[in-house]
């Protein structure tokens, strides 16, 4: 008899976007000349960047040619690749990363849910909340959450650090024992940043509890303000605690293409069970050349377009234009009234939701006094409740119609 991974079934459906197509396609069936606006959507919407799709259309070339033809490339990506993160990503902000710390993928969302297997059973994780989903979902899956309470929403053996205006979104260093901190910065959901102050505290809070600190910086191109970090390696000691996550997704357009990559220092350790030093770079290794049979060639040509002068330019004007939305959300937003968070070094305004309501409430109003859809912050986790996401991943176009008919709402 087959069984299941137990696991599975401690899983929270997804809720949040099945809960929201449900009320989207209630309103539609309801409203059926309705022309909704989408500031929901956590994918962008521009084409890629010209200078990418050059080089994919090269490397198709190249496959045409016996002589050029590629098969299975190395399972950590192509020195070519390699290269060109390792210098522009890392040298040229005076970061020491080497080649073979870094292995390239197809996607930062499997490396940050994969990226928890080479860890013991027992560990314990701490996220903040609200949080991406993945972080958690993939520790439920792997037995490691305990139990969930309908009452307080939460896992009983997962750690979460709550932020929300009070603490103006800077998570508190945990009160109690963790082994795996995740943080995202610029942050998903809240769009909200930590200086290098703020990120000094964490990697001195890991060296000094034998932590280890996933750093997702999908959003790391969105980043405006000198003070914020772009790399967690920017902090003196990181390169002993922390293991970073990077995208071409969001920086690039690459969501349906699929690139990204993570560096693992050579420097970061864990523990076997007599003590032993175990170096996590090793382990990460077998464990990509084991279930990973690396991103394809023609992709990762696509990728390694983005660090010519030419890719530079037009992956900077991509960012420009989401972030030139985002001002017009922050601001439009900000000028009647809410209070307004994230949106200056993200592409995420996270707003706290007026008086009397709470997040799906205001998800509600926003959808049928202006056929706007959003996302209720509560989706993201409890500290959540009482905020709302809006992306600036639209058109300008409809991002300014938008903000016209919020303006309109009657609170
Ligand atoms: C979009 C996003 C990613 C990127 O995921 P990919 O699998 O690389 O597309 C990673 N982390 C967060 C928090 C994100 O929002």
């Amino acid at each position: 008899m087959a069984k299941v991974n137990q696991n599975y079934l401690q899983l929270q459906g997804s809720y949040l976007f099945s809960e929201i197509a449900k009320r989207r396609t209630k309103f539609i069936s309801e409203n059926p000349q309705a022309d909704i606006i989408s500031l929901g959507i956590g994918d962008v919407t521009r084409p890629l960047p010209d200078a990418v799709i050059a080089s994919l259309h090269a490397a198709v070339e190249d496959m045409t040619d016996t002589k050029t033809f590629k098969g299975y490339g190395p399972e950590q990506g192509y020195d070519f690749l390699l290269q060109q993160i390792v210098e522009h990503d890392y040298a040229a902000r005076g970061i020491n990363i080497q080649t073979d710390e870094v292995f390239v993928s197809d996607g930062s969302k499997c490396d940050v849910s994969n990226i928890q297997e080479i860890f013991s059973n027992d560990t314990i994780i701490a996220v903040t909340d609200p949080v991406y989903p993945v972080y958690v979902d993939s520790n439920v899956m792997a037995g490691r959450s305990g139990n969930y309470s309908k009452l307080t929403n939460r896992y009983e053996n997962i750690v979460y650090l709550p932020c929300n205006s009070d603490n103006k979104f800077i998570p508190s260093l945990p009160d109690r024992k963790v082994d795996l901190i995740y943080l995202c910065y610029p942050n998903n959901p809240t769009g909200m940043t930590l200086s290098k102050d703020e990120l000094k505290k964490w990697v001195d809070f890991a060296k000094a509890n034998k932590c280890i600190i996933l750093y997702d910086s999908a959003y790391e191109a969105y980043i405006q303000e000198d003070d914020v970090p772009r790399s967690i390696y920017e902090i003196e000691g990181a390169r002993e605690v922390a293991i970073e996550f990077r995208s071409l997704s969001k920086t690039a357009g690459f969501t349906g293409v699929r690139c990204a990559y993570t560096v693992v220092p050579k420097e970061v350790k864990a523990y076997d069970e007599q003590g032993n030093e175990i170096t996590l770079r090793d382990l990460w290794n077998r464990r990509q050349t084991t279930k990973f049979n690396g991103v394809s060639y023609i992709t990762q040509k696509g990728a390694a377009a983005i660090y010519s002068d030419a890719g530079k330019e037009q992956i900077s004007k991509l960012v420009q234009y989401y972030m030139n939305n985002a001002k017009i959300i922050r601001e439009g937003i900000s000028s009647l009234g809410f209070e307004v968070y994230g949106g200056v070094n993200a592409p995420y305004i996270w707003l706290k939701t007026p008086e009397g309501f709470g997040s799906w409430e205001f998800f509600d109003k926003l959808l049928q006094t202006a056929n706007i859809v959003g996302t209720p912050g509560v989706g993201f986790g409890q500290s959540g409740e009482g905020y709302f996401r809006l992306t600036a991943f639209g058109s300008l176009e409809n991002t300014e119609r938008a903000i016209e008919r919020i303006r309109n709402i009657k609170f």
